[in-house]
């Protein structure tokens, strides 16, 4: 890119504090570039008296934000909506250099799905649907109410910061819900544009955003008696120490956790097309992503033709800068994440009877890359199989039968995407039904609608994102009965 027009990049750093855009007035958290290693800037996190007043904040402008009407919200949100598209070439550039993405993935990836999250809510706030009201005892007339819960508080992952937010935002806002966000210690940026932004178009106090680190800022919301509800996206670990946190004040909670995707890759599967698929969605994103495509199963008759082919396409991907030309994946957010990665390959290579077939290594220079790699002849109870990564990094594994790889792609403690390829369409829906997975794709893998939910079952959590069920997550459902 020509420098001299590269626009000058002034990183937000304040927080949205009751309509108030405020330095933090904690410690001072490092935001780096990933691809470089070198420092953007420095955001101080908020202390827990700028937590309470974010949350108390919230809880005032819930009065207020609670009784208006869906068609008013969802004005709010098309506005919104519009303000991400207009500043979607800012907000894409902080994205990318704060999590190191290719720029153009992020501008034409996630910002347009970003911008329609939030008018696909904006519509859904006015098109809920549920019972009929009616007498179910004589002479009492029943009706179905869904009502908003109160203070949300929003705690997001650094994969895809700006579109986890928005997931949050969006339907928690449109059922009349307030909300805290708390963005990544690592990723703030584009949360924090969010809140700029959002000062000229919600009222006051319906969106705060506090940054910090999980331990102080988030602990505390999390605790905190005035917010209702919590909703994480993030590791096990994490929500399992949320909810251990939410129990004493009895909250809401709302999890999307890991993943560990099996791609079950049946000997009929058209063998292009599953090559493309793993080559594109088991690395996007440098493979930080919940539903990568990480663990295939591939079937004895195409397995050796898969392991190769595939070797040869994940050569071919790019790794590079922000704005390399044609660059399609990035490094990893942080040096701990390669590191840990990296430790994963390693184990999997002293186990010996694992081959990597390319990768497995880390890219010397700056920034925190690591090679995609993929691993051949894993079996079912190798680590690599188990555990998420959260890398560039596949597993391959040779299965006999149906009932043998439906057993292996349930055995795990993860449960939130799967993807079936054949070209029997009978048998993908026979093994679709089966697998306990949150979503199943056939011959594909990776691809989200927001009319449709997200979300997943067993560790991988229980929270719905997007859709209609999202809406219904973020409301209760409340029983009102007149005698007459
Ligand atoms: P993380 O769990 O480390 O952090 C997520 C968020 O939780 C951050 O904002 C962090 O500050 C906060 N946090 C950490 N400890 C906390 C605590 N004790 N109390 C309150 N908040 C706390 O996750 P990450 O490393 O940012 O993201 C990667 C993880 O997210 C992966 O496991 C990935 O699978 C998962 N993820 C899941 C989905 C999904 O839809 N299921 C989507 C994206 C990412």
């Amino acid at each position: 890119m020509d420098p001299s027009v590269e626009p000058v990049i002034r990183f937000p750093t304040q927080l949205l504090i009751d309509h108030q855009l405020v330095q933090g007035e904690g410690a001072a958290e490092a935001i780096l570039n990933p691809a470089t290693g070198e420092l953007l800037c420095e955001v101080t996190e908020a202390t827990p008296e700028q937590v309470h007043s974010a949350v108390a904040a919230a809880q005032r402008a819930f009065q207020t934000w609670s009784q208006t009407t869906p068609a008013e919200r969802s004005q709010l949100l098309l506005r919104l909506a519009s303000a991400i598209e207009s500043n979607a070439s800012t907000f894409a550039r902080l994205e990318s250099l704060n999590c190191g993405k290719p720029y153009p993935r992020a501008l034409g990836d996630e910002l347009p799905a970003v911008a329609d999250c939030f008018r696909f809510f904006a519509g859904a706030a006015r098109c809920m649907t549920g019972s009929i009201g009616g007498e179910y005892l004589s002479g009492f007339t029943s009706m179905i109410r869904r009502d908003p819960i109160g203070v949300v508080a929003s705690i997001a992952p650094w994969n895809y910061p700006l579109m986890m937010a928005a997931w949050k935002l969006a339907p928690a806002l449109a059922a009349g819900n307030t909300v805290v966000l708390k963005p990544s210690e690592q990723t703030p940026l584009t949360a924090l544009l969010l809140g700029q932004i959002a000062v000229d178009i919600l009222p006051r106090g319906v969106l705060n955003v506090v940054c910090g680190r999980g331990a102080n800022v988030g602990q505390t919301l999390v605790e905190h008696p005035q917010v209702r509800m919590v909703s994480l996206t993030g590791d096990v670990a994490t929500g399992r120490k949320v909810l251990q946190a939410a129990t004493n004040t009895l909250k809401r909670t709302h999890l999307e956790l890991g993943g560990k995707a099996p791609v079950i890759v049946f000997d009929d599967a058209d063998l292009a097309s599953v090559v493309e698929g793993v080559r594109s969605f088991g690395y996007y994103n440098a493979g930080q992503d919940c539903t990568a495509a990480c663990r295939v199963y591939a079937g004895p008759k195409i397995y050796e033709r898969l392991v190769a082919d595939l070797t040869t396409a994940v050569r071919s991907i790019k790794v590079g800068l922000q704005d390399e030309e044609g660059v399609e994946i990035g490094p990893l957010i942080s040096d701990r994440q390669r590191s840990r990665v990296a430790s994963f390959v390693e184990r999997a290579q002293i186990a010996g009877h694992m081959e990597v077939t390319t990768g497995g290594k880390i890219r010397n220079g700056p920034g925190f890359f690591y090679e995609p790699t993929v691993i051949a002849g894993a079996r079912q109870e190798d680590e690599i199989v188990q555990r998420e990564v959260f890398g560039p990094v596949v597993s391959v594994t040779r299965f006999n039968d149906l009932e043998q790889v439906l057993g292996w792609a349930n055995d795990s403690e993860y449960g939130l995407a799967s993807s079936v390829w054949t070209s029997d369409v009978g048998k993908a829906l026979q093994v679709a039904k089966r697998l306990q997975y949150g979503c199943t794709w056939i011959n594909t893998h990776f691809m989200l609608a927001n009319e449709m939910p997200h979300g997943g079952l067993k560790s991988s959590g229980y929270g719905k994102d997007l859709s209609m069920y999202a809406l219904e997550d973020y409301t209760v459902a409340r029983h009102v009965m007149a005698r007459f």
